[in-house]
């Protein structure tokens, strides 16, 4: 599997005049390449691809400026970002351009038009690890001959480099250098060899995007043929992604009055900080989920479409907010596809066809008088998040032939101002009644708060219901 990993640079102040340089140098043969591509394409409609457009560019003075693992790379980046531009105009010509993107057009050029000057690229791009290393505490790449005898480099520019790779196994590929917010990193990719799937797993358990939740997992206990339920809770998420999207519009609006133009720093910092935020909870989320199916001994999990399509169908406008942001969205399935494979847990997508609209107990349509319940007329009410995870988890189970007998619903709620961390809230029982099949349990009753501890699948002394 492929995982890209942070180095963060420590460059002296020579070394930064040198990627400064380097990163002039990667947007000149950009801007040289991308005009035969532009032309091209604007003339015949065809899109020149990578080969063709190395031997033309080949023997330019651009090219012999940057050692040719850059320069390679750069124009191999050029070409994706054209191949994602075709594909992107196709779609558009069918009509089923994703409704994030609004407008699409060809790469852009690095030049400032008023002045006439090209501007630095941002990215300064290796193609092989053959020209770059990782070492203790440091970083270095090839650089061209006459930056090396103009800062007197004898070899490769070594620069201070702190990283952590949580991995024994595994070989680097690309790498690319870039400037952040005044800090420099480079993002290696690296081929992973997988943890091997151990064969004493048993149990099996499901994902789904929720309502109220940001992930619903459900995880059936072959030994106890019972279902657990697990709802990440997103209502204090959502909070948290309010109120820095309010720190972001009382900015912005504050940069209005003032008649500032251009691009703020202070504004993309708070963008990013909110980024972070959500990131770290859905890891935070991602690693718990990870946990507990280790816990479990699962061996597969069903996954329903988390792109969240099917939902915002079903469930119409009232779908989770949080989940309505197409960035959280992938975020969360990156994040999970991610630490599943890594645990070496296997995937099995599962089609969602009518999974919210059916009871699981009876597979009757259920009504949904409110939003976070739904309503079965023989078997009684259930919380929706919960119908359509173990209604997808039931479709994985038929295939094996397994039955459950009882559902534990464990709610967890992310605490961002206490403790960064996603904490037990309350835990409700639904049970299989031998003769009617009911589902019991007081869907209605005002859900027991328990105390707020730290609620583990191992741990013999699970928090007990009260009053419910
Ligand atoms: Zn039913």
């Amino acid at each position: 599997m492929k995982r890209t990993f942070s180095v963060r640079l420590f460059p002296t102040r020579e070394q930064k005049e040198i990627l400064r340089e380097l990163q002039l140098r990667c947007a000149k043969l950009w801007n040289k390449a991308n005009y035969i591509l532009r032309q091209h394409f604007f003339k015949t409609g065809q899109i020149i691809p990578y080969e063709k457009l190395f031997h033309l560019v080949k023997n330019s003075e651009e090219y012999k400026s940057l050692p040719s693992d850059i320069a390679q790379a750069l124009l191999k980046k050029l070409s994706e970002s054209w191949n994602s531009f075709s594909k992107l105009k196709k779609l558009q010509e069918r009509g089923n351009l994703p409704k994030h993107i609004k407008k699409v057009s060809p790469p852009k050029y690095y030049k400032d038009r008023e002045e006439n000057k090209t501007l630095p690229m941002n990215v300064i791009p290796i193609l092989n690890p053959r020209s770059y290393s990782l070492g203790d505490f440091f970083f270095s790449f090839a650089i061209p001959k006459d930056l090396k005898e103009k800062y007197s480099v004898k070899k490769r520019l070594t620069i201070l480099a702190t990283y952590k790779i949580p991995y024994e196994n595994f070989k680097l590929t690309r790498a690319e250098i870039v400037r952040k917010n005044g800090k420099w990193y480079v993002h290696v990719s690296a081929q992973v060899k997988e943890t091997k799937k151990t064969t004493k797993r048993k149990n099996y358990a499901s994902i789904d995007l929720g309502i109220r939740n940001l992930i619903v997992l459900a995880i059936y206990d072959e030994e106890r043929k019972q279902i657990r339920v697990y709802q990440f809770k997103s209502k204090e998420l959502w909070k948290e992604f309010k109120y820095w999207n309010r720190r972001i519009a009382n900015y912005q609006s504050k940069l209005v009055k003032s008649g500032h133009k251009g691009s703020s720093t202070k504004l993309r910092k708070l963008y990013e900080k909110r980024n972070r935020r959500i990131i770290n909870a859905i890891r935070s989320m991602g690693n718990r989920i990870v946990e507990l199916l280790k816990g479990y001994e699962v061996k597969e999990v069903f996954i329903g479409d988390l792109t969240g399509i099917r939902n915002e169908k079903d469930y119409g406008k009232k779908v989770n907010k949080l989940l309505h942001n197409f960035w959280v969205r992938r975020k969360i399935e990156q994040i999970l596809k991610d630490k599943l494979e890594e645990a070496g847990i296997g995937l099995v997508p599962i089609p969602e066809n009518n999974t919210s609209k059916v009871c699981f107990n009876c597979k009757e349509g259920v009504k949904r008088p409110r939003q976070h319940f739904v309503v079965c007329e023989k078997c009684g009410k259930v919380h929706s998040d919960t119908n359509g995870a173990i209604n997808i988890l039931l479709k994985g189970l038929k295939r094996e032939g397994l039955e459950w007998e009882k559902i534990r619903e464990v709610h967890l709620i992310w605490k961002f101002k206490r403790t960064n961390k996603w904490v037990f809230k309350y835990l409700r029982v639904y049970k299989k009644d031998k003769d009617k099949l009911l589902v019991r349990g007081r869907v209605n009753n005002p859900p027991v708060r328990v105390a707020l501890v730290s609620y583990s699948p191992k741990s013999s002394s699970a928090p007990s219901v009260r009053g419910g």
